[in-house]
C-alpha cells in the first residue's frame, strides 16, 4: 500500500497547450531529453513535417503513426514520473484536444514572446479554467526580439482574466538577451555562459554581491527596478492560489536554445499537483486505494487501416492497473478482462504491465467503448462525472448520397455521435441533419468512418463557422428561426441557435430578451 501511495504521489500528469508555432514541440522535446525518454532532438519534430492530403484518412493514419504513439509521453525525472499529454493543434484540432484536458492534473501554456496570447491558446486556457486546473506559463523565444515583458504580463492578466506571478524575469531580449533574474531561486541564470558558470547567486536583498564581469550595468539596474516594481505592485505568490488555478506562475526562456527549460521543469515539478480525487456518482474517488478505476477521454479510430480496431485513451484515477485484470464497464454493467493495453512512449509503444493512478494507458477497442466510459475493478460500479459538452464552431449539413442507404446512414451517425466523434443537430420543422465540430478534422474522420465502417457515402455541405448558443427557454418556436439564427435541437433534444456571427447573436438578444441563451463552455 505504501508502495502504491508513493508511486501515485510521484505522478505528474499534464498537457502543454499553445497556439501553433509557439514552441510546443521544441519544449516537449527538451523536456523529453532531460527525462532521457529520447536520445536525439528531432524525434518529436518528425511527426509534423508530413503534409497529407486532407481527404485521405489512410494517408493521415500513415503520417500519424508517430503522432499517435507520442500523444502520451512518459519519462522519469528526479524521482517523478512525468506524463505529458499532447493537445494537437492546426488541422488536428478537435474535441479530443479539449477532452485531453479532462485527463490532466495541470497544464503548461506556452506563449511566443513576440505574439502574446493567441486564439488557440485562449480556447485551451478556457477549458482548463472550466476545470479549475493549475496553469503554468512559459514565455518562449526570449532569444528573439519580442514584446516588452511588462506588456506581456499585462496582456496575460487582461486577456485571461487571471492573476500572474513571474517566477523569473528576463534581462534583455533578442540579441541583447543576458538571461533571467530568478526570483524563486534567488539567482541570475546567464544565457551565454558555460554550463557550470551559468548561475550568479544573489544576496538577501536580491542583488549581486560585488560586481560580476560581463554584466551590463545598465541592464542590471533596469532589471532590479523592474523586479522591485513586481515585488511592490505585483501579486503575491501563493501556492494555494496556484493549485486552485487562480494564479499563474510565469517563466521566461528559450526552448530552442534550451535556456531556462530545466529551471522551469524543476520549479514546475515542485508545484504541479499529484493526481487528485475525482468526482463520481459514488462521491469523490481517492487515487490511493486498491480499487482500480478511471475513464476514457479519447478514442483514436482506425489506428490500423486493415482492421477496425481503435485505441481508447484511459486515465487511471485510482489504484493500480494490472494486465489481465477484471473490471466492469459502468455504462453497461458488463464485466470484462483488460488484456490488450498499451502504454505510450515517445519512440515506441510498449505493452504495459503496470500503471497507477495518474498514468494514461491505451486500451484496444473493437467498438466496446464510448468517450466518458468508466471502468472499475470495484464490486460497486460507479461513473465518473460526465465529460462536458464543448461548443462546436463549424458546421456542415449532412445527408446520405444514396437514399437507399438511409438505415446504414442513421446507424453510423448515431454510433459516431454517441462515441463522441462529432455532434449532431436536427433542424426544426423540415428535419435535416447538421454536424457540429470544433475542428475540421472531425468532419474528415466522420466521412471516412461512415464510408469504411458503415458503408455509406455522405454528402457534406459546408455551412461555415457559427456561434452556437443553447437555451432552456420555453418561449422558443420555429418563428424565431432564420438563416442568420437557425433553431436546432441537439441530440438530447435541447434547443440551440446557430448564429451567423456575433452581430446576429446580439441582434437576436435585443429582439428576444426573454429567450435566455448560454454557452455550455461558460457553465462550469
Ligand atoms: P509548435 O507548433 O508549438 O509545436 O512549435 P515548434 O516547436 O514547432 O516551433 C515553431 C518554430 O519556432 C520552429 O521553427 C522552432 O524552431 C521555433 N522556436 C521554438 N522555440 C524557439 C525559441 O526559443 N527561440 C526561437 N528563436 N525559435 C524558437
Amino acid at each position: 500500500m505504501t508502495n502504491l501511495k508513493e508511486q501515485i504521489e510521484s505522478r505528474r500528469t499534464f498537457a502543454i497547450i499553445s497556439h501553433p508555432d509557439a514552441g510546443k514541440t521544441t519544449l516537449t522535446e527538451k523536456l523529453l531529453l532531460f527525462g532521457g525518454a529520447i536520445r536525439d532532438a528531432g524525434t518529436v519534430k518528425g511527426r509534423k513535417t508530413g503534409k497529407y492530403a486532407t481527404s485521405d484518412w489512410m494517408e493521415i493514419e500513415k503520417q500519424r503513426g508517430i503522432s499517435v504513439t507520442s500523444s502520451v509521453m512518459q519519462f522519469d525525472y528526479n524521482g517523478t514520473r512525468v506524463n505529458i499529454l499532447d493537445t494537437p493543434g492546426h488541422q488536428d484540432f478537435s474535441e479530443d484536444t479539449y477532452r485531453t484536458l479532462m485527463a490532466v492534473d495541470s497544464a503548461v501554456m506556452i506563449i511566443d514572446a513576440a505574439k502574446g496570447i493567441e486564439a488557440q491558446t485562449l480556447k485551451l486556457f478556457k477549458v482548463c479554467r472550466m476545470r479549475g486546473i493549475p496553469i503554468f506559463t512559459f514565455i518562449n523565444k526570449m532569444d528573439r526580439q519580442g514584446k516588452m515583458p511588462l506588456e506581456l504580463l499585462a496582456e496575460l492578466e487582461e486577456v485571461l482574466g487571471i492573476e500572474s506571478y513571474p517566477m523569473n524575469w528576463p534581462m534583455g531580449m533578442g540579441k541583447d538577451f543576458f538571461g533571467i533574474y530568478d526570483r524563486f531561486y534567488n539567482r541570475i541564470e546567464m544565457f551565454k555562459a558555460e554550463e557550470e558558470q551559468r548561475f550568479i547567486p544573489l544576496n538577501e536583498d536580491g542583488e549581486v554581491e560585488g560586481s560580476h564581469p560581463g554584466m551590463d550595468e545598465v541592464l542590471y539596474e533596469q532589471t532590479l527596478e523592474e523586479v522591485m516594481l513586481l515585488n511592490e505592485a505585483g501579486n503575491e505568490f501563493s501556492r494555494e492560489k496556484v493549485l486552485n488555478g487562480e494564479l499563474i506562475p510565469v517563466f521566461f526562456g528559450s526552448a530552442l536554445t534550451n535556456f531556462g527549460v530545466q529551471t522551469f521543469l524543476d520549479t514546475y515539478l515542485q508545484f504541479a499537483p499529484m493526481p487528485s480525487p475525482r468526482e463520481s456518482s459514488a462521491g469523490p474517488i481517492e487515487p490511493v486505494q486498491e480499487t482500480f478505476s478511471g475513464f476514457i477521454f479519447k478514442i483514436q479510430a482506425n489506428m490500423n487501416p486493415m482492421h477496425r480496431d481503435r485505441i481508447a485513451f484511459f486515465r487511471i484515477c485510482s489504484g493500480k492497473f494490472e494486465r489481465g485484470m477484471n473490471v466492469t464497464l459502468s455504462r453497461t454493467g458488463k464485466p470484462m478482462k483488460l488484456n490488450n493495453s498499451t502504454q505510450f512512449l515517445a519512440e515506441e509503444r510498449n505493452n504495459v504491465s503496470e500503471a497507477v493512478a495518474g498514468d494514461i494507458i491505451g486500451l484496444y477497442d473493437t467498438g466496446t467503448y464510448q468517450i466518458g466510459d468508466t471502468l472499475t475493478s470495484g464490486k460497486e460500479a460507479f461513473s465518473f462525472e460526465k465529460l462536458p459538452q464543448f461548443t462546436p464552431e463549424m458546421f456542415v449539413r449532412v445527408s446520405a448520397k444514396n437514399v437507399l442507404k438511409q438505415k446504414h446512414f442513421h446507424k453510423g451517425i448515431n454510433q459516431l455521435v454517441q462515441e463522441g466523434a462529432i455532434q449532431l443537430f436536427k433542424t426544426v420543422g423540415i428535419e435535416s441533419y447538421i454536424l457540429g465540430a470544433v475542428g475540421q478534422l472531425q468532419f474528415e474522420v466522420f466521412e471516412h468512418r461512415m464510408k469504411n465502417e458503415y458503408n455509406t457515402e455522405v454528402i457534406m455541405e459546408r455551412m461555415g463557422d457559427k456561434i452556437a448558443r443553447w437555451t432552456t427557454s420555453d418561449k422558443v418556436d420555429e418563428k424565431l428561426s432564420s438563416s442568420r439564427s437557425m433553431l436546432v435541437r441537439d441530440r438530447y433534444d435541447q434547443y440551440a441557435f446557430l448564429f451567423e456571427n456575433d452581430f446576429a447573436l446580439r441582434w437576436f438578444q435585443e429582439k428576444n430578451p426573454d429567450v435566455e441563451l448560454y454557452n455550455p463552455m461558460d457553465q462550469h
